[in-house]
């Protein structure tokens, strides 16, 4: 099985060191990966893990069965006109990692006549950061079929949820803004410790692991937030007032205007 990146920069140079991380579960070995960029730079670290690599879209594409699109939003059009007539339709599926790219605007621009009546399998994906430590939220919309390796590849990377499209703007605002915003509020808390007294680095393993240790209680079955933040403000006590504190500068209602900002139109 061959897997082409197409556009191996911050993302695509992620998701290539998840999956190579991840071999044998998706791709038996790391040359197994194809990278492709127009800057030889950006691809030496993945030469160096192993992967294959090339300046051209067209060999990176020829025989793969799983092609991962990662370039910016504007050239997808220009790329998928690059490459398209060298994807073999009957078994290679599509993946388009970009925001603001809609399942009408792939079906037209990877319609080919020489595929006859059949339609190729795509979707877009949308993941965070983290998959490089194979942690990453990703939200698949499939345009045609079910796109199974799509699922799986990115099944290695951390969890995938299969969304409907008018749920992707949103899901990208909560996910992959989203990690920004939750590293903010981990940089907000170092600045907080480091005026009480504690050095960075030390606040930063106490705030992460605090953050693992809330996200975790949420993973348990029927589980809210407001359940778990109940067992910890004592009436009168101190993290009330510190919640009360943070909710008369704006914590909650800035969340929710940043979500807001960042959901793609
Ligand atoms: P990036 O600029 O880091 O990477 C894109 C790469 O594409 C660059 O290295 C560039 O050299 C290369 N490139 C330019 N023209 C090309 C061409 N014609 N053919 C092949 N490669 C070409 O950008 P990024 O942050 O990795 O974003 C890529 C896509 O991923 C975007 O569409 C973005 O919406 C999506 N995305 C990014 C993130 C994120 O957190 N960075 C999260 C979710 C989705």
């Amino acid at each position: 099985m061959k897997v082409a990146i197409i556009g191996a920069g911050a993302m695509g140079g992620a998701i290539a060191r998840g999956l190579i991380s991840s071999a044998p579960r998706f791709i038996t070995s790391p040359g197994d990966l194809c990278a492709a960029n127009p800057s030889p730079r950006r691809l030496a670290p993945l030469a160096e893990a192993g992967a294959s690599t090339t300046c051209s879209n067209i060999e990176a594409v020829r025989d793969a069965s799983l092609v991962i699109l990662c370039v910016k939003p504007w050239l997808v059009k220009d790329v998928i006109t690059e490459i398209k007539d060298h994807i073999d339709y009957s078994y290679a599926e599509i993946a388009v990692v970009a925001a603001c790219v809609t399942i009408s605007d792939l079906n037209e621009w990877l319609h080919k006549e020489s595929a006859g009546s059949r339609s190729p399998s795509f979707c877009i994906v949308m993941p965070n950061t983290a998959v490089s430590l194979c942690k990453s939220m990703t939200f698949q919309v499939n345009g045609n079929g079910t796109c199974p390796l799509t699922l799986k590849a990115f099944g290695q990377l951390g969890e995938v949820m299969v969304i409907e499209e008018r749920l992707l703007p949103a899901a990208t605002s909560i996910a992959s803004c989203g990690i920004a915003y939750a590293l903010r509020y981990i940089r907000a808390a170092m600045e907080g410790s480091v005026e009480l007294g504690i050095r960075a680095p030390l606040a930063q393993e106490m705030i992460v692991q605090t953050l693992i240790g809330a996200a975790s209680l949420l993973q348990e079955p029927g589980t809210h937030p407001e359940t778990e933040i109940d067992k910890v403000t004592t009436p009168g006590g101190l993290t009330i007032r510190g919640l009360n504190a943070m909710e008369h500068s704006g914590f909650t209602s800035a969340v929710i205007n940043g979500l807001k900002a960042s959901t793609p139109r």
